[in-house]
């Protein structure tokens, strides 16, 4: 056999004991995370993974008001008298979605919960389905980085193509590569703003990492990096 036609072989090899060891795992996470830290990144290549499906507050709730369900209802009435979705309403979604057949093979949580009344609840509610989370990750990025991240995104106003002035800037200065449209910064990406939303995630969310912490079940990643948050992921599964 042909050096190249071995090698061919072997990585084939290797993908079906890698599909297979995945398959077994069939993963229920959280993920936890400031804004810019990185948690879709992360979240898509997870799911690619194992399989699991990926779950946010804001994609349940758009389902449910879609799908016109008693508790979507209940949720379209809210947010069109401009009031927060209680979090008995979003639990009470969450408890459904959750009990779907493609939750079978894992799930993964993103952006929920965001506070500890909502991850007490969440825990009577697994408790109730008969099931534990496998881990909860919490992506740790420096604030200086997130909001150099951030504050060098621009976005073009007529598509929303996404591009960064440091690291993929559009060919020609403020104008689309794909549309010609305006390329601008939004207005909840500047300094000011991002400041803003990382001292709100901090007070709300951040008591969430001690809350997993004291349930045993926390993985902390400092890393910049996806392929080393995923690195550590597999790492605490395999031990
Ligand atoms: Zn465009």
């Amino acid at each position: 056999m042909l050096r190249a036609e071995k090698a061919k072989y072997r990585l084939k090899f290797l993908n079906i004991i890698e599909t297979h060891l995945n398959k077994e795992q069939l993963m229920k996470l959280i993920l936890l995370g400031a804004p810019g830290a990185g948690k879709g990144t992360v979240a898509k290549l997870l799911t690619k993974m194992d399989g699991s499906v990926q779950i946010s507050t804001g994609d349940i709730l758009r389902a449910a008001v879609a799908a016109g369900t008693e508790l979507g209802k209940q949720a379209q009435a809210a947010m069109k008298a401009g009031d927060l979705v209680s979090d008995d309403l979003i639990m009470g979604i969450m408890g459904e979605r959750l009990k779907e057949d493609d939750c079978k093979s894992g799930y993964l949580l993103d952006g929920f919960p965001r506070t500890i009344p909502q991850a007490e609840a969440l825990k009577v509610l697994l408790a109730d389905m008969g099931e534990e989370l496998d881990m909860v990750v919490d992506i740790q990025v420096a604030k200086d980085v997130i909001l150099d991240r951030l504050t060098t995104r621009r976005t073009c106003e007529g598509c929303g193509e996404i591009y960064n002035v440091k690291s993929n800037p559009p060919k020609e200065e403020g104008k689309c590569d794909k549309c010609g449209g305006a390329v601008t910064q939004r207005e909840d990406e500047t300094e000011e703003a991002i400041s803003n939303r990382l001292d709100v995630y901090n007070e709300m969310t951040a008591p969430l990492a001690s809350f997993y912490e004291k349930e045993g079940n926390l993985v902390s990643v400092n890393a910049t990096s996806s392929d080393a948050v995923i690195d550590a992921i597999k790492a605490k599964l395999a031990s």
